[in-house]
């Protein structure tokens, strides 16, 4: 988990968010979705425009609502919250209750806490059954499901790996090749067993060690969106470093305005700018955290099959309904490469990727049809 900030967040510059320009953007992220998720989105905006409609009707009756910032350090970043309550103390208390709920989840899925849940699941033996909470099973879950997707790029059990990749990082010098095999048997995320009815978690091999840098920080910003929902806080966005999770926009606007830095900034001297509200958004890349030994550069993002960082420049940033998906897709990506990775996004409904490779000084883009097309849409809707 890096501290670094690849996509920066911002209330599109607005004019009021009516029920066609509401519909505009959330048919934008539909693409051409089948009939079913067309119909969440058009269910989605309608709920919108009812509750913009509703929001105008009660007129003068209604509090403005004011926008509130607020910071927190967790996971080895800093969450940020920007959101819109009726007055400070209400804006508070609900960006405390998120920043609760972020803590705990830190103590769940931290690899650097020794009594964090997550490292006692490691520390049992092979061949448990292992009960754990809620929250873990359910990242676990999305974790594999993704791993699966991916045909094993994204993959939590990296762990052993990214365990060897820090000690090269404190002495400059490459993992010895014995230690890289004994890493190798412990893992494969077919090594790690969920029984839904139990809720426990069983580690099939020896020395396995889960790593949850790729997901956990989106699972934080959903988990933090939800907590501000539930004290009646909509419009509000969470943001973790390259990790987004986006509510209802702004009031009188029809989205946030999201802009993506990293491989791409200074081509054409500014990054991507999307339009989006109610998704998650993720960039991961080699920009920011590497190692460099013998001349080659490592990424802290790691090939699942060979336990080396990758060693192409790379930045990936992933769309999608939520952002526990839109993190570990993005890692994923960056590990297939532009092309599987695209292959991967299109396979995937209401999903979208942007891709950069950088070879020399020259710049490659790469985009999904459903990206290509958000960004048309929020071209024509300007
Ligand atoms: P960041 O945390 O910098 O935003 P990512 O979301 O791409 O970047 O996560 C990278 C982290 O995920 C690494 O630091 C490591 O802990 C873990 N990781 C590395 N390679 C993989 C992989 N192939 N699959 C899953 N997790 C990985
Ligand atoms: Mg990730």
């Amino acid at each position: 988990m890096t501290s670094f900030c690849r996509l920066r967040a911002t209330p599109a510059p607005g004019h009021c968010c009516g029920l066609k320009s509401a519909r505009r953007s959330a048919v934008a992220l539909a693409g051409r979705s089948p009939p079913i998720l067309r119909a969440w989105f058009l269910l989605a905006s309608s709920v919108l425009a009812v509750l913009l409609l509703a929001g105008c009707k009660s007129g003068p009756q209604t509090t403005p609502l004011r926008r509130f910032e607020f910071t927190h350090p967790a996971m080895g970043t800093l969450f940020g919250l920007t959101l819109f309550a009726a007055d400070e103390a209400s804006a508070r208390s609900a960006a405390q209750a998120a920043f609760r709920r972020i803590d705990a989840l830190e103590d769940i899925m931290s690899d650097y806490q020794a009594g964090s849940e997550l490292m006692r699941l490691c520390e049992e033996p092979p061949g448990k059954p292992v009960p754990v909470s809620a929250d873990l099973f359910d990242v676990l879950q999305r974790a594999q499901k993704i791993a699966r997707a991916s045909d094993g790029a994204f993959d939590i059990t990296v762990g052993p790996y990214v365990r060897l990749w820090r000690f090269a990082r404190k002495r400059k010098e490459p993992s010895n090749p014995t230690a890289m095999s004994a890493a190798a048997a412990a893992v494969g995320y077919e090594k790690i067993r969920l029984d839904p009815r139990t809720w426990t978690v069983t580690l099939l091999v020896p020395n396995m060690r889960l790593d949850l840098g790729g997901i956990a920080k989106g699972y934080a910003a959903d988990a933090a969106l939800r907590a501000l929902k539930g004290r009646g806080v909509t419009r509000a966005l969470v943001a973790a470093s390259g990790d987004i999770a986006l509510g209802d926009p702004p009031p009188g606007q029809r989205a946030w305005k999201v802009e993506i830095s990293g491989l791409n900034a200074g081509t054409n001297g500014a990054g991507q700018k999307l339009l989006l509200h109610n998704c998650g958004i993720s960039t991961s890349g080699d920009t920011e955290q590497s190692i460099e030994i013998g001349g080659t550069r490592y990424s802290h993002i790691l090939n699942p099959r060979t336990g080396l960082g990758l060693t192409n420049r790379i930045q990936a940033t992933v769309i999608a309904p939520d952002a526990t998906t839109t993190d570990a897709l993005a890692t994923a990506v960056c590990v297939l490469g532009p092309h599987r990775g695209l292959a991967l996004v299109e396979s995937m409904p209401r999903t979208a990727t942007s891709v950069f490779t950088k070879e020399g000084n020259q710049l490659h883009p790469y985009a999904s049809q459903r990206f290509k097309k958000i960004l048309k849409s929020q071209v024509a809707g300007k």
